[in-house]
């Protein structure tokens, strides 16, 4: 049996394996140190925003960032249905209740008609909304042209959700910059990975101060240790972030692979009638984190489930989109305002592998995997 292709393995090797060594040796394995500080400055600059708080998780930022613009328990919070779990348990984790959003059918992302449609009637209702959470899906941006007034009108703070977007932009402005604050994560799947962690980005410093006094168990400055109110330890170590350093050095590279593999995709669907690439052709800003096949079954006499079922018997990984969160159980009593998007893509939609560390032997592979199925069932 041929080894088996993963849809996005972390992308390591000697550069990530100097500055890991580097920390190290330097002695600062206690959790913070000037790695740390070195990775936020990096990683602000990259984005183009004032401050960059770096932290255990994706999740930690989103929950820090809704904590710090005043999501409170019992509040509601505007997210997008199509989206993993981790933004929905951070909107929980505060008390306040997620209120899902679909998609637009095209990029997946939340759809701003829908989103406005929402607040009108939260607002008539005279519901309180803390937050809007966007997501950025597969390191597509979502419309943020259209979504920001829509939350200024409104007078409710964004929170983007830019754990898979580092590296895209919208129209020209990074991902990670827009609205109040926006999470990114470095998990491992992610387009570059500290094995497990994530960073809250803003440009307001009383919110960044704010996320890392929170993030070190909310500690009073008192050298007996003085709280006031609840914390958390959600700080990341500077072992990590001295990965993290190195791997920013290959972001650009490494999204230039993804970008590689996807037209290697898109060349191969091009002739599939009712194959399409997820997000459509536009995706010049996008930074290609994962690359999915949208199938039309009346078109194409197969479904993605059956793509899917001929690439694990070659010992290829490959899913369906995130399943929408209004359908997901454990969401089954929450609010959503809906137009069936969503669930048309996780009912049509396959994500294949799309990692930057696949070797061109691996690409190859799993192209003639997709031949292999395609030739046969036409
Ligand atoms: C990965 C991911 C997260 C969570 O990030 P972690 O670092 O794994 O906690 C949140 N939201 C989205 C959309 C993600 O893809």
């Amino acid at each position: 049996m041929n080894d088996r292709i993963l849809m996005s393995s972390p992308d390591v090797g000697e550069v990530e394996e100097r500055y890991l060594l580097d920390a190290f040796r330097s002695g600062w394995i206690a959790p913070l140190g000037p790695d740390v500080d070195a990775f936020e400055r990096e990683i602000a600059d990259r984005v183009g925003v004032a401050h960059a708080a770096a932290l255990a998780s994706g999740t930690a930022a989103l929950h820090l960032g809704l904590l710090t613009l005043g999501v409170r328990p019992g509040d509601v919070v505007l997210t997008s249905t199509l989206t993993f779990a981790a933004t929905a348990n951070a909107i929980v984790y505060t008390g306040a209740r997620p209120h899902f959003i679909d998609s637009e059918l095209e990029s997946g992302n939340i759809d701003p008609e829908l989103l406005e449609h929402a607040l009108t009637e939260l607002h008539d209702a005279g519901t309180r909304v803390a937050a809007i959470v966007p997501v950025d899906l597969l390191g597509k941006a979502a419309d943020y042209t259209r979504i920001l007034p829509i939350a200024e009108r409104f007078g409710v703070p964004m929170l983007a959700d830019a754990a898979e977007s580092l590296g895209a932009t919208h129209r020209g402005r990074p991902a990670g910059s827009f609205g109040a604050a926006s999470a990114i994560s470095f998990n491992g799947n992610k387009i570059m990975t500290t094995s497990g962690g994530g960073m809250l980005l803003t440009d307001d410093s009383d919110l960044a101060s704010r996320v890392r006094y929170l993030s070190t168990q909310a500690r009073q400055p008192a050298v007996h240790y003085e709280h006031t109110e609840i914390g958390y330890n959600y700080r990341l170590s500077n072992l990590l972030a001295a990965l993290g350093r190195a791997q920013l050095t290959r972001l650009d590279s490494m999204m230039a692979r993804r970008r590689q593999v996807r037209d290697v995709y898109r060349a191969l669907f091009a002739e599939v009638p009712g194959a399409s690439i997820f997000g459509g052709d536009d995706d010049a800003e996008d930074n290609c984190w994962l690359t999915s096949v949208i199938i039309d079954p009346g078109e194409a006499a197969w479904t993605a489930k059956d793509l899917r079922a001929a690439l694990e018997a070659a010992n290829i990984e490959s899913r369906p989109l995130w399943k929408p969160m209004h359908l997901q159980r454990v969401f089954a009593n929450a609010a959503a305002t809906l137009n069936g998007n969503a669930q048309r893509l996780f009912e049509t939609g396959l994500t294949l592998p799309s990692g930057s560390a696949l070797t061109d032997a691996q690409v190859e592979r799993v192209a003639a995997a997709i031949e292999d199925f395609v030739d046969a069932g036409v």
